[in-house]
């Protein structure tokens, strides 16, 4: 096939993923945007499978491996919206194997041909693609684990002494290994084989010490590193398009991590050595507070009487998949002539636009979704504030608290409303494992519980008056 064609397939392509990355930013093009990536996907495969090279291979392999994808990733389609953050780890994961095992078949390849076309750019090139790829392979298993919280990885971060001067000489090794790989391949080919295992088991290494709490961020940065090794793939191989989607995937995993640490008020360095997510010792001691606590047809009569409800959806309505029977209340409530709004934190949930998800599949109307700076100067005239199953995004303590962990992150003032109804099924603390104190104020009811089952019985009530 003419090399003009495959080009053209990748130049669509290219401009194919920068507007899916475009239209994805907002809910109402979010679809075509989807649409749009696996266009280009498709366009990419098929450019690069009518390249003259591959033709001429065996195609019976890369059928094998079509089938082979499609077995592991159709049931991984499968899994339910709280599990998508370890299913992405699982993608990047394989993302970074693969990444990693073109680089090891190159380095091979071009040695068995006399080492034709390894200059030291490509041997550069051909360690960064090994060393991420394989990192990001263990390091993405590990974190899937950890957020699957399977029994023998311990989702509670790792720590022992001298753990950072190990693991930074474990990659300072493997980095001197790669310089001078690059500087005499031939008489130091013998090394290849250690930056693989260096990089295998750097990637394990890097993840023990963090707790599950803080996974989303590190699934978002593993993400950029599989992007980054995917660009130096694509300098090896000779393949824009793998330069251009490399580098696109490398900076959106980059620019979602510093936008979830930047709403958690958190820096890098916190997020990967703070062992952030243990449950502190004061959270058990404060539960000698007494919080009141209603029934849901209280609640429900609350909120008949309100002019203004804030919703303000958290975890726990995800875990409960309560978002049918809030639309429910939502519809009694405007049928009533009561202003609803849904008051949506950054990173509420698991992953960003957690929330955002899940309203949007109850269809609850998007111009209700309003973003926390944008709501919280409302907060003081709202009558009733109902919180589903969320903790740490409307704990004061992110801003009285100087010694809390989560000091300094940014939350929905749930506590300047007139009334707050807390929906959760015990006093247990949230993801950063630490009391809030907002369940103990004054204005505060809690409706213990079930998120859905709650949530069901509030609209009951509201459906038969
Ligand atoms: P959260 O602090 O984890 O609290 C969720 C609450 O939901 C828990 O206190 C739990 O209390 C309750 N809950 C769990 N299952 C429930 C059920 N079936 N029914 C009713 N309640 C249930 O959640 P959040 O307020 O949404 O905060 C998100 C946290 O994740 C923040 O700390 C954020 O920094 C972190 N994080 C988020 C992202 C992201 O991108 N979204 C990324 C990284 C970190 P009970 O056990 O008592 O029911």
């Amino acid at each position: 096939m003419n090399n003009n064609t495959i080009q053209l397939a990748y130049l669509l392509a290219t401009a194919l993923f920068i507007f899916s990355l475009k239209w994805m930013n907002h809910p109402s093009t979010a679809r075509r945007g989807v649409l749009a990536g696996v266009a280009a996907m498709l366009m990419a495969v098929v450019g690069t499978l009518i390249n003259p090279g591959i033709v001429a291979a065996n195609f019976k392999w890369i059928a094998l491996a079509v089938i082979a994808g499609t077995i592991i990733g159709v049931p991984l389609s499968w899994v339910p919206l709280t599990a998508v953050p370890q299913r992405t780890a699982l993608s990047h994961a394989f993302g970074g194997l693969a990444a990693g095992l073109v680089g090891v078949a190159e380095f091979y390849d071009k040695f068995a041909v006399g080492g034709q076309g390894l200059g030291r750019f490509e041997v550069g090139a051909l360690c960064a693609e090994v060393l991420l790829g394989f990192l990001t392979f263990t390091g993405s298993l590990m974190a899937a684990g950890k957020l699957q919280e399977l029994k023998f990885i311990p989702s509670r971060p790792v720590t022992y002494r001298g753990q950072n001067v190990m693991n930074l000489s474990l990659l300072g090794l493997a980095l001197i290994f790669c310089v001078l790989l690059v500087a005499h391949t031939h008489k130091y080919q013998h090394l290849f084989p250690f930056v693989v295992l260096l990089a295998l088991v750097f990637g394990v290494l890097l993840i023990i010490p963090i707790g599950g709490a803080d996974m989303p961020t590190v699934i978002s940065l593993l993400n950029s590193y599989a992007g980054l090794s995917a660009v130096a793939m694509g300098f090896v191989t000779n393949n824009k398009l793998l330069i251009t989607a490399g580098a696109l995937d490398g900076s959106s995993g980059l620019i979602l991590s510093i936008i979830m640490c930047k709403a958690m008020n958190r820096s890098f360095t916190n997020v990967l050595f703070g062992a952030f997510g243990q449950v502190t010792a004061g959270a058990a001691e404060a539960q000698k507070k007494t919080a009141k606590s209603c029934a849901p047809n209280d609640a429900a009569q609350l909120m008949e009487q309100a002019s203004l409800v804030v919703i303000v959806p958290g975890y726990g309505m995800a875990v409960a998949q309560a978002q049918h029977r809030v639309r429910e209340i939502y519809d009694q409530l405007t049928k009533r002539g009561i202003t609803v709004k849904f008051a949506i934190h950054p990173v509420a949930g698991r992953m960003p636009g957690h929330m955002n998800v899940l309203l949007a599949e109850a269809e609850i109307p998007y111009e209700d979704l309003v973003e926390m700076d944008e709501i919280n100067p409302e907060m003081p005239q709202c009558d009733v504030c109902l919180v589903i199953g969320a903790n740490d995004v409307v704990n004061p303590a992110a801003r009285n608290n100087k010694g809390s962990p989560i000091y300094g992150m940014p939350i929905i003032d749930a506590d300047k409303a007139k009334t707050v109804l807390a929906i959760k099924r015990s006093m247990n603390p949230g993801f950063a494992g630490i009391e809030n104190e907002l369940y103990y104020a004054e204005r505060t009811l809690m409706v213990f519980g079930d998120a859905k089952a709650v949530t069901g019985e509030i609209a009951k009530t509201l459906a038969s008056e």
